[in-house]
């Protein structure tokens, strides 16, 4: 039987925060695994060989935070390149800015129903204010009503049905919330205080947060396969809570998605880095890689991003799916979980829920903080 004082199952952000803190603060030392064949888990991103340009292989990641712990604590392994996401959605053949703002209804809407509409919406609500779409949607004002509908149909509906496979009716209200109509003419995808993309990419920021002679990784290894053979004082679990229990209680369902990555000979497709297609095509968005770091090359990298349902083996799980009915049955998980003496669970798998980066490392630093 194989001795270890830390098994960190994945080697995503979760972790390999868990991972560093244990080395460099505690002394400790860690195994950390995933049956993937790299390290990073979802964040990972790599140079193409082909264009030079940095490709984040499961869909766009933007640093943004608002939690300064969080922000200095990752600044100790890499600088970041300040860059601030925009997206775009395609709305009747042209493309405005997603959070929809001042610029996307002056974009769709003729000059006067644009300036009354802009006006409405500033004496509810005040300027450089967010605003839910389910919010904004319950207003009895006939032009906020009017411009809710157009919103909630053009830039939500769509998207969200093809996202989730679901009405947005069945979804949690604080998904769509995620991206809420913007008063005012921020252009940003998101207004944190911390934005950027790590200056070499994020694979070389995790390479770094690993390069502890205290830390060992091995990849291609499922916890599955070694249980039986290792013995640890204590357990980080960063995959599938009902996989580990092996599905005693039912499945915890997850949405997965496809992504096409083609290279393009133009030297730019895109003028922001993602275009969302709310009603359009099969596809939910386009990514442009050379805008995170803002790469040069004549070429381009495009990720064509195509939601379909998790099927394990086949694909990975990308999105809890978060309802009464999926957090009574995680609930049930937990139950079991506080049973176990030593196994912690993290991440967007451990956990289900849907963090963010920031979220999921101050979630490691914290169980870090706690762990006796
Ligand atoms: P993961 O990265 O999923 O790591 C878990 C690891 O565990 C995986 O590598 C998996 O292979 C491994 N594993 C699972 N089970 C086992 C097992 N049995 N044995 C061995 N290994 C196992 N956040 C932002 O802040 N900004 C963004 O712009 C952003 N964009 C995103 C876009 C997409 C498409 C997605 C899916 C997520 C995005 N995120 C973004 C969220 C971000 O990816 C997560 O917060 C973060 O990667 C979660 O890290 P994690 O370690 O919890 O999970
Ligand atoms: N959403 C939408 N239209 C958009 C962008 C987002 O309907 O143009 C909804 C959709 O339900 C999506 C959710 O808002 O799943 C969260 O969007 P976000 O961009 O945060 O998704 P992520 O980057 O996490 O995939």
């Amino acid at each position: 039987m194989r001795k270890v004082k830390n098994l960190i199952v994945g080697c995503g952000l979760s972790g390999i925060v868990l991972a560093e803190r244990l080395a460099s603060q505690r002394g400790e030392e860690v195994l950390i695994i995933d049956r993937r064949n790299h390290i990073g888990g979802n964040i990972y991103d790599y140079k193409d060989k082909a264009t030079g340009i940095t490709v984040h292989q499961y869909g766009p990641h933007a640093f943004h935070t608002n939690n300064k712990k969080v922000w200095d604590y990752l600044n100790q392994f890499t600088r970041f390149y300040p860059m601030n996401l925009k997206v775009s959605a395609y709305i009747d053949g042209q493309t405005v800015p997603v959070p929809f703002n001042f610029n996307s209804i002056e974009k769709l809407f003729p000059h006067f129903i644009a300036e009354k509409l802009e006006k409405k919406l500033v004496e509810r609500f005040g300027y450089d204010v967010k605003v839910p779409i389910l919010t904004l949607k319950k207003e009895n004002d006939e032009d906020l009503k009017f411009l809710a509908d157009f919103v909630y149909r053009n830039v939500f509906e769509g998207y969200t049905i093809k996202q989730w496979n679901l009405e947005p009716d069945n979804i949690d209200a604080e998904v769509m919330a995620r991206v809420p109509v913007f008063i005012g003419r921020d252009d940003r995808y998101f207004q944190d205080k911390y934005q950027g993309i790590p200056w070499n990419g994020y694979t070389a920021m995790v390479k770094k947060m690993l390069s502890n002679n205290l830390i060992k990784v091995e990849l291609e290894t499922d916890f599955k396969d070694i249980k039986n053979e290792i013995e640890a004082e204590r357990i980080f679990y960063s995959g599938a809570i009902d996989e580990f229990f092996e599905y005693s209680e039912g499945t915890l369902p997850y949405r997965s998605l496809r992504f096409d990555i083609l290279i393009k000979n133009v030297e730019k497709e895109q003028p922001t880095t993602t275009i969302n297609y709310p009603n359009n095509y099969d596809w939910t968005r386009v990514c442009e890689h050379k805008h995170f770091l803002n790469e040069k090359s004549q070429q381009t990298v495009l990720s064509y991003e195509y939601p379909e349902a998790f099927v394990e083996g086949k694909n990975e799980r990308y999105y809890p799916i978060n309802n009464s009915e999926t957090q009574q049955l995680y609930n049930q998980y937990l139950n079991k979980a506080k049973e176990l003496k030593n196994v912690y669970f993290i991440g967007r798998l451990g956990d289900y829920k849907y963090y963010n980066m920031d979220q999921t490392i101050a979630r490691a630093l914290e169980l870090f903080e706690g762990v006796k």
